[in-house]
């Protein structure tokens, strides 16, 4: 089932793409049903998950035959809503909007404007996104080779999915009251920390662990997610974003611990926004010492070798 729901959303992807760069009406439309049989699936695998009766017309004939009917679209939206209590928010409106698009084409009804059939299109895709990460509790790196992620990150590349989608994520915050992962610099001032995969601010306190909204990664703690800044996303938009307000702060020092400048004083406690250290006064003072000492004999070494200085060593 994830199979065939990958598969169309591949296609809806092709063509929405192709549907904006050769301003193909046709392609939206195509699009469209490749969408609306991609969402069907992944209703149908989150009843199925539940249990797999779930997706039969007529739960009571169950076993009694291989080809007995399962459920359309509509029935697995409300089933998945009542039995399987997924919130579906504003994603509720959007998936019905689909369906009655779907069924106007399928009725000959074609005079829909291009941008009604862009807005539902756009709407869809972050509600596959929203019921991948949330309702299938999985992200589309674990599907292998059914959909690839330069197909999610082409879309993504799209200006109007893109922003609808990161609108989509602010409304679903305040609905769910989702606390954002942030730097504290000063009494409630906060700098929201990026994804160290995907860069984008959107990481949440979820249960008890983080959880990215926008890329569905998820971590354990706010160590976890410094240790995972492998490309340095957290470091430098920390640097960036503390210079910008270094008015606000008596001293804004490079940390010793990984050399960003963005170690802050917060009541009579160091606190660095790119790593996540924390130390008092003393520890500082020590540390620097200690490096300090580190260098200097560092220093010395290196004249030591250097053929330029042998002259003081003999
Ligand atoms: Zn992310
Ligand atoms: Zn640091």
């Amino acid at each position: 089932m994830l199979q065939n729901s990958m598969d169309s959303l591949s296609e809806a992807i092709d063509y929405y793409i192709n549907g904006k760069k050769h301003t193909d009406e046709r392609c939206y439309k195509f699009c469209i049903f490749m969408l609306y049989h991609s969402t069907e699936l992944i209703l149908k695998l989150i009843l199925y998950r539940e249990h797999k009766v779930l997706i039969f017309e007529n739960i009571e004939d169950y076993k009694e035959s291989d080809d007995i009917k399962t459920i359309g679209f509509a029935t697995a939206l409300k089933r998945v809503k009542k039995i399987c209590k997924v919130d579906f928010g504003r994603y509720y409106n959007y998936l019905e909007d689909i369906a009655n698009i779907r069924n106007k084409f399928q009725h000959y009804e074609i005079n829909i404007e291009v941008d009604a059939l862009i807005k539902v299109i756009i709407s869809t895709f972050s509600t596959i996104e929203y019921l991948i990460y949330n309702a299938l509790d999985t992200h589309f790196d674990d599907f292998g080779d059914l959909i690839s992620r330069e197909q999610i990150e082409e879309l993504h590349s799209d200006q109007e999915t893109y922003s609808n989608r990161k609108k989509d994520i602010v409304a679903e915050i305040k609905l769910k009251s989702y606390q954002k992962v942030t730097f504290e610099y000063s009494l409630d001032k906060h700098i929201p920390i990026p994804c160290p995969k995907c860069a984008e601010t959107f990481l949440v306190f979820n249960d008890s662990s983080i959880k990215c909204l926008y890329c569905g990664e998820k971590y354990n703690s706010i160590d976890d997610l410094y240790s995972k800044d492998k490309n340095c996303i957290i470091s430098n938009y920390m640097e960036r974003e503390l210079s910008r307000r270094e008015i606000m702060f008596d001293e804004l020092r490079e940390c010793l611990n990984c050399s960003y400048r963005t170690l802050i004083l917060d009541n009579n406690i160091w606190k660095c926004a790119a790593c996540g250290t924390e130390c008092c006064d003393d520890e500082l003072r020590h540390y620097a010492y200690l490096k300090g000492k580190e260098d200097w004999e560092a220093d010395i070494a290196d004249m030591m070798e250097d053929p330029h200085y042998s002259h003081l060593w003999k």
